[in-house]
């Protein structure tokens, strides 16, 4: 028995690529708020430099005492931006 395929939206190449980035770059990002004791319970802010691989930027990131949750972006226009 054969099940049917289920239609795939295709991601280009380079959109996988920069998604696998983002995903480091969060990490990274959060590995970093990590060591400096950041979390819930904690807020604060800081920068670092953009974990990208080639990009020159720096990443400032806000850590939300309520819930720990962080929100950071790139100087750079087009890299990493998240928010939890
Ligand atoms: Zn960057």
């Amino acid at each position: 028995m054969q099940l049917p395929s289920k239609p795939k939206t295709p991601l280009a190449d380079e959109d996988k690529e920069k998604i696998a980035r983002m995903i480091l770059a969060i990490e990274a990002i959060k590995k970093e708020t990590a060591r400096r004791g950041l979390g819930k319970g904690k807020g604060g802010h800081g920068g670092m430099p953009c974990p990208v691989p080639g990009c020159r930027g720096r990443v400032a990131f806000i850590v939300y005492v309520m819930n720990g949750h962080v929100m950071a972006s790139c100087t750079v226009k087009g890299c990493v931006q998240f928010r939890e």
